[in-house]
């Protein structure tokens, strides 16, 4: 029993309101998996890295037991590099560089000690990665959830209008629930996203938390807010984790698991924005996590 994240590996350098950074450790899986690891001991990562990366920088996820074989060091490559700058309001940003290096003919490798799998995140790549991962198991996951986003529905919408129809369950923003779907209402968009595939779907809308759309239900889970947003990068890959960590760790998939999965992965998420970067999620503490779930509870509790 163990859970795959799939997802790039990065570096990235940010700027936001608050300050600048030189490259520092990014990427999809790196966020997810970190926020994985407080919630289940079997976080089994599919990527790739370039010469460049380092062990210092490899053992922060070892740090977490997070197991590391499928992570590829190509010798005498760069890894993929990612660079963004954020607006005033924290909720846009614009990518400055995007060099793929490593990630440009990713072929994604599944090591023996990974076949077990039975929950798989399909991180944000290309879809061809995406599905290729996919197809490379022994055995289909009991539970394949996909993040993905706006960048590969411009680039690459058949292919991942393909791999959807493999999925359990989407998670995207509210943009890209709307692009994907041509529908402004979320929940025009979610009736026909859910025909496209998955059996359930999450919108992720930020500062306003998410939607959980499945089995004809719909769950509504809050976002803390929060006084101070010093990053937003890897918020939703957090949330992804978080998640799917939730999950494996309960070992079920019903609507009201993910229902706490929900709030699980935006807990995680909301200690991800208080630093720059994987800084805040590399030092977590079980009680704090306890009690920013609590706040969740509070926040929402009311009686009539
Ligand atoms: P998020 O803030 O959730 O969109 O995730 C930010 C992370 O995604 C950064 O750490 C980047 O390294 C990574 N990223 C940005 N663009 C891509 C891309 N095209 N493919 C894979 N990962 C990306």
């Amino acid at each position: 029993m163990s859970l795959i994240i799939l997802g790039s590996v990065a570096f990235d350098a940010l700027e936001t309101p608050f300050g600048k950074t030189d490259k520092i450790v990014g990427g999809a899986a790196s966020y997810a998996a970190l926020a994985a690891s407080y919630c289940y001991d079997q976080v089994k990562i599919i990527g790739v890295v370039g010469e460049d990366f380092g062990e210092n920088n490899l053992s922060k996820f070892s740090k977490h037991h997070i197991d590391i074989t499928g992570i590829q060091i190509k010798q005498g490559e760069k890894s993929f590099f990612w660079s963004g700058k954020y607006h005033n309001d924290m909720n846009s940003r614009d990518t400055l560089i995007t060099e793929l290096n490593v990630l440009a003919d990713f072929d994604p490798i599944i090591p023996p000690s990974y076949q077990d799998a039975n929950y798989i995140l399909l991180g944000n790549l290309s879809p061809q990665v995406q599905l290729k991962a996919l197809e490379r198991l022994d055995k289909r996951p009991q539970l394949v959830v996909l993040d993905t986003m706006n960048f590969w529905m411009d680039i690459a919408l058949d292919d991942l209008k393909n791999i959807l129809k493999q999925v359990d369950v989407l998670t995207i923003n509210d943009e890209e629930a709307r692009q994907l779907s041509g529908q402004y209402s979320l929940v025009k968009a979610a009736e026909v996203i859910l025909r496209l595939g998955p059996s359930y779907l999450i919108i992720k809308k930020g500062e306003h938390g998410a939607l959980l759309f499945g089995e004809n239900r719909i769950f509504s889970a809050p976002a803390l807010p929060l006084a101070e947003v010093f990053d937003p990068t890897g918020a939703g890959d957090t949330f992804a984790g978080g998640f799917i960590g939730y999950l494996a760790h309960v070992n079920a998939t019903d609507f009201d698991s993910m229902k706490a999965a929900v709030i699980y992965g935006s807990a995680l998420a909301s200690f991800c924005v208080e630093k720059f970067g994987t800084e805040r999620l590399e030092n977590l503490t079980k009680q704090e996590i306890n009690e920013r779930i609590e706040s969740f509870s509070q926040l929402t509790a009311f009686t009539i």
